[in-house]
């Protein structure tokens, strides 16, 4: 056996450190840039407390505006980025601030449609907050941008983009309305169950994914129906962290490898996109399994992924996929086709897909009927 598994990122996690964030901005330089979202109030503190030049990040990053964020770096003199808010935010901060030191344009090293260049300058360094539970994103080492141009999600990825510091810290998620803990919360369990059927899984990856797992099914109903209570808020915001390390050292599969065509065409949230997915790629994969390679260790580990759900020890693989087919609807998650995403798309989208990087990571390739199969029943 053989494995790696690396974060250089230092975790600090708990209720109330981001009060300690000014101080230890400060101990990475004097001319902060903060990127937020949408929701700017929330940051307002944090900007006053720094004198902070800021970025404003309204819905998921596009290479535009990370263009324009980088210039805003140089032309400022910014030494530290922080990023304080969801994944957007997060993946936003992480690329201005290794597109500042590479020389400015996202296109020239973004995957699949850019030209692929590699990162050679370390980034500036980098802090990310999370205000939602779920990307993960605070722990990886990749920033998923739009190109509106190509009509795609890709990524910017290189060691050199982890974060210097995630700060975790729960009670900035007590009041997230109950769709985006939902949402969110559904695309951390994808970030946990992904990685542990991956292709690429390794004995420290399933010990992050495993306690995951259990936290996720422990809290998110709760979670979801009150907000403001304690524990289900600390669990999810650890099950986040987790999903991110997990996916950074094994990789993703195929709710990953659709949410990036379809996030790329449709304005719709990752997490909603991988929620509405979910159930149906454990289904494709578990049939695909059943049927073509029963002896991949995949197929034991959606049943250890059942047990673990739904808390019983003889659960099946569809005990687990119901599981979650039953949490989807009871949180409320919408189908594809409320994202405005029609039967005449779905071919498209199959087609964009197959050169999605997270296809790579699934336990076993689908054939396009299969992908077209579970995206008609996402729909
Ligand atoms: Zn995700």
């Amino acid at each position: 056996m053989r494995f790696e598994f690396a974060t250089a990122t230092r975790i600090v996690f708990g209720e109330g450190t981001a009060a300690t964030l000014p101080e230890l901005v400060r101990t990475f330089g004097t001319r902060p840039l903060v990127v937020t979202g949408a929701s700017t109030e929330r940051g307002a503190w944090l900007v006053s407390a720094l004198s902070a030049e800021t970025a404003l990040i309204a819905g998921e990053p596009t290479v535009d505006l990370v263009r324009e964020g980088a210039r805003r770096v140089q032309d400022a003199g910014c030494d530290v980025i922080v990023s304080f808010g969801g994944g957007s935010a997060i993946d936003a901060g992480k690329a201005i601030a290794i597109i500042a030191t590479n020389g400015g344009e996202p296109l020239d090293f973004l995957e699949v449609v850019g030209k692929g260049r590699s990162l050679a300058a370390p980034s500036l360094p980098y802090i990310a907050v999370p205000t939602t539970a779920g990307t993960g994103s605070e722990v990886t080492r990749n920033a998923v941008l739009a190109s509106t141009q190509h009509g795609v999600k890709a990524s910017l990825r290189s060691p050199l983009m982890l974060p210097r510091v995630a700060l975790v810290d729960p009670e900035l998620t007590y009041t997230l309305p109950p769709a985006i803990t939902a949402a969110t919360g559904l695309d951390a369990l994808t970030q946990l169950i992904e990685p542990y059927v991956s292709a690429r899984a390794n004995p420290l990856v399933d010990g992050v994914c495993v306690e995951g797992m259990r936290r996720v099914a422990g809290a998110l109903r709760r979670a979801y129906h009150d907000g403001a209570e304690r524990d289900p808020r600390r669990d999810m915001a650890l099950a986040s962290l987790f999903g991110g390390l997990a996916l950074a050292n094994a990789g993703l599969g195929v709710v990953h490898g659709f949410a990036a065509p379809l996030g790329g065409s449709f304005k719709a949230p990752h997490g909603a996109l991988c929620a509405a997915l979910l159930p149906h790629g454990m289904a494709a994969n578990v049939a695909a399994l059943r049927a073509r390679a029963p002896e991949l260790p995949a197929l034991e580990r959606y049943s250890a992924i059942a047990c673990l759900l739904t808390g019983r020890k003889d659960a099946s693989a569809e005990d687990g996929i119901e599981w979650v087919r039953a949490l989807c609807q009871e949180l409320k998650i919408p189908p594809l086709r409320a994202w405005g995403i029609t039967e005449a798309d779905l071919p498209g989208i199959v087609e964009n897909a197959a050169r999605a990087s997270s296809m790579q990571a699934n336990p076993l390739p689908l054939t396009p009927e299969e992908l077209l199969g579970m995206l008609t029943a996402a729909r």
